[in-house]
């Protein structure tokens, strides 16, 4: 399996009270699998894709990927984990403001790779891709929200991850620039990793 969840829950506790944000999910992710997870703004789909990311620890139940128990790794191990094996677009595409588009895409290089990936050439692949060829020099302030929304999915394709996390990575695109992303991500699932929306 390539994604795992059993019986995870996890509530946010604040002064307001607590919210359950995931009550009690279970599914599986295998090769090759293409998931869209749709609901209501506020029905948990952010949560539960941070939870799958290594990024928030759930309050019970287990996380896997690819046979490995997220949570029971170290923080600093699960960095690297995650590093070798996720690919992750935030909502909030989260770019570095003082590097270019290049260096953003490039300064996700997972230096622990076993180095069949040439990482700068597949950096101008994917700008290529994505059309950012006339952006790659520009910093994120400089760019359109979709130019962002495609700069921040390039950088989490660049170590080939075999499972990609993105959420609403078409939100912000024209029918054009949404295609090829679809695109972008069959293709990858077609490859056999796993790809949840
Ligand atoms: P979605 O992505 O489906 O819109 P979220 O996962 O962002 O939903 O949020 C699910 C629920 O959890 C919402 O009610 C939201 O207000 C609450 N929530 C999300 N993040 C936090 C947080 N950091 N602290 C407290 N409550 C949160």
């Amino acid at each position: 399996m390539r994604l795992q969840f059993s019986s995870v829950h996890k509530s946010y506790k604040g002064a307001n009270g607590e919210v359950r944000a995931v009550k009690d999910v279970s599914f599986a992710l295998g090769e090759g699998d293409f998931v869209a997870i749709q609901g209501p703004s506020g029905c948990g789909k952010s949560t539960l894709l941070l939870l799958a990311g290594g990024l928030l620890r759930p309050e019970s139940g287990r996380i896997t990927i690819a046979d490995t128990d997220l949570y029971s790794l170290s923080a600093e191990r699960r960095a690297d984990f995650r590093a070798a094996n996720i690919g992750f677009v935030f909502q909030q595409f989260h770019l570095v403001p003082y590097l270019s588009v290049m260096d953003n895409i490039a300064a996700a290089a997972n230096p622990q790779h076993n180095g069949s990936i040439d990482f700068k050439d597949r950096a101008r692949e994917l700008i290529d891709r994505f059309g950012l060829g006339a952006r790659s020099k520009h910093r994120p302030a400089e760019l359109s929200t979709g130019e962002r929304q495609r700069t921040a999915l390039a950088r989490a394709l660049l170590n080939e991850p075999t499972i990609l996390l993105a959420d609403e990575p078409t939100g912000n695109l024209d029918e054009e620039n949404a295609a090829i992303v679809l695109d972008h991500l069959t293709e990858l699932s077609n490859a056999g990793s796993a790809v949840l929306l």
